[in-house]
């Protein structure tokens, strides 16, 4: 072929390219190092006439220039069609983005939110006491000093300064105390430790709920008729409330609190485990003891204290068979709720 032929099939070929990105293949095609056009600048030294050397040099350069003319414009005519094709084909503001998947909220905080609801409309306040807590909060204050045989009750972390994970969201009874004048109704839906064989029905960090109630009269009149409410607003309208007496140190009388199941109204079934009732809560009036070291004075305030794990709610409410989901972060199971 030669520089005429050369010329002509590259001036086609750069007028049908169609992007930015394939001109510079054609760019290094001729005009490149290695590329068609320098082959005959290379030629040239072969030719006999200083004359014909000449007259080589100069036709071969104008080829060049007129080919990077046909780059230059080609390349110009390129980049307006496409600012053209966007001006014609405006970005669309309405046009979804890119999905970004959205997490779901955790069944224990939705349920939270359903417990403090409930219990912000009877005026009870939201309050947090340490997790890492003194002795004498979790156990001491609350009528279980060291030496009590009930301290086995409650399997605990602790620390080596002396302090422990509590054990219990009790901690915050004489802590409020301390803080406020009665009459005294708070709450607290938190986080608590125990040492624990972990198995499908015990974790090592798992929520309780303590509700504390304090004033002048407080009775078991009040703690049924709270007990009856919350109870029906989980498990339906049809559900009962049961008290068994039942012992815990920082109470007096103490009892366990059942609901009715409310899959099989009592009858007993695979979920109740045949007992007909669930064990939900343990409860009770707060200890006279209790009342003494919040430095009020049990002859003149009277308390209920109450307690539930919202875990085992949820498990029964939701028929969730384990107790470890709930801190597992498994999507497939977060996703479900
Ligand atoms: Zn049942």
């Amino acid at each position: 072929m030669n520089i005429a032929e050369v010329e002509k099939k590259a001036l086609a070929e750069i007028s049908k390219v169609k992007t930015p990105k394939n001109l510079d293949g054609f760019r290094i095609k001729y005009l490149g190092r290695k590329g068609e056009i320098n082959n005959f600048l290379s030629e040239i030294p072969e030719l006999p006439r200083q004359e014909d050397r000449k007259k080589a040099g100069i036709l071969i350069n104008e080829v060049k220039g007129r080919i990077e003319e046909a780059l230059a414009l080609r390349d110009k005519d390129l980049k307006n069609q496409s600012l053209k094709k966007v001006e014609k084909e405006p970005f669309d503001i309405t046009e979804p983005g890119k999905t970004v998947p959205l997490g779901s909220i955790h069944p224990i905080t939705k349920f939270r939110e359903f417990v403090r609801d409930t219990f912000s409309q009877l005026g009870f306040e939201e309050v947090y006491a340490p997790h890492i807590e003194e002795d004498s909060y979790n156990f001491g204050l609350l009528n279980i000093s060291p030496d009590h045989p009930s301290r086995d009750l409650w399997d605990t972390l602790y620390l080596e300064n002396g302090d422990l994970l509590r054990t219990h969201t009790s901690n915050i009874q004489v802590r409020e105390m301390e803080k406020r004048k009665p009459p005294i109704k708070v709450m607290s839906f938190d986080r608590c430790f125990r040492y624990e064989s972990v198995d499908p029905h015990h974790d090592h960090t798992f929520t309780q709920f303590d509700l504390l109630y304090i004033d002048k009269k407080v009775s078991m009149v009040h703690l049924k008729f709270l007990s009856d409410l919350f109870l029906k607003k989980v498990f339906g309208e049809r559900t009962k409330t049961r008290f068994r007496p039942k012992y815990y140190p920082f109470v007096e009388p103490g009892v366990g609190v059942d609901a009715l199941c409310p899959f099989c109204e009592g009858k007993g079934c695979r979920i109740c485990g045949r007992e007909g009732w669930f064990e939900i809560a343990g409860a009770g009036l707060v200890h006279p003891q209790v009342i003494k070291n919040g430095g009020l004075d049990p002859d003149e305030y009277s308390g209920l204290a109450w307690g539930f794990g919202p875990d085992r709610i949820l498990m029964i409410k939701l028929g969730i068979d384990d107790i470890r989901h709930f801190n597992k972060g498994d999507l497939r199971f977060l996703k479900q709720f």
